[in-house]
């Protein structure tokens, strides 16, 4: 077995990483190309949770734009969230790979509740845990679902992953004279006025010091090497 600078991690995965060059829904492709490379982390023996976003196929300040309510918007968001996770199960489970679909808002027939001891048992039995629903609540997101979920099951790391290959000066897609950050502390983050997760997300890693790195999600080898120690995306701690 090759050494792991992480054993326990938290992928976060955006809804929109999930629709590939669509625009919108669930690219086939894109789900296979995850699968695999979580079933690879699983053969490392790493212990893997994901929390998956909604975005590509709805969001709740959508909802304003649309006469619906913000609230009743943010649970339709909660709710596709867990289509995601359902997707995303199946394509572990066309590959052999067991997995627990949990879910924050209650629906018995498709997810678990979410019950913290059950889901870090289901890790240590290197079942694949995707957390769906976000927190259960509105206002909040699919990222500070990531931050409360990975502190609470003592990940080692939160793992974003991104299109870009890391947190840049300015939008890299926006601005050619972006430059990459390797690491940066938390305080740095906020001094530079830099994006890497919403607010309340990031001030949860930072006041329990969990380490977040952005990284390239579309490079098949990237997670694979985050865990073995290599330094792939920007790292953010301390
Ligand atoms: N959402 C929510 N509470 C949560 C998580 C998500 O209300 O704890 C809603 C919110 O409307 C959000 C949508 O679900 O816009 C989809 O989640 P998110 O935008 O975080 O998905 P991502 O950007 O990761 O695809």
């Amino acid at each position: 077995m090759p050494t792991l600078k992480y054993r326990r991690i938290l992928l976060k995965l955006s809804g929109e990483s999930l629709m590939g060059d669509q625009g919108f829904g669930i690219d086939s492709n894109m789900l296979s190309h995850y699968a695999h490379q979580i079933q690879e982390l699983l053969g490392l023996g790493v212990q893997v949770a994901v929390v998956i976003g909604g975005g590509n196929i709805y969001r709740g300040l959508q909802a304003a734009e649309s006469g619906i309510e913000r609230v009743q918007g943010d649970y339709m968001g909660m709710m596709a969230t867990v289509i995601n996770g359902m997707a995303l199960q199946s394509a572990l489970e066309g590959l052999g790979v067991y997995t627990r679909l949990i879910s924050a808002i209650e629906m018995k027939q498709i997810a678990e509740p979410y019950i913290r001891r059950r889901a870090t048992r289901h890790l240590e039995k290197g079942r694949v845990v995707i957390f769906s629903a976000g927190t259960g609540s509105p206002y909040f997101t699919t990222d500070s679902a990531a931050a409360l979920r990975a502190n609470e099951i003592n990940a080692d790391v939160i793992l974003k992953g991104t299109r870009v290959d890391g947190i840049y000066s300015a939008d890299p897609e926006k601005d050619p004279t972006a430059t990459k950050f390797d690491n940066l502390t938390f305080a740095k983050v906020i001094s530079l006025g830099l994006s890497v997760m919403d607010m309340t997300a990031f001030t949860l890693c930072r006041e329990n010091n969990l380490p977040i790195i952005v990284f390239d999600i579309g490079r098949p080898e990237n997670l694979k090497r985050i865990v073995q120690g290599d330094a792939i995306g920007t790292l953010v701690e301390g």
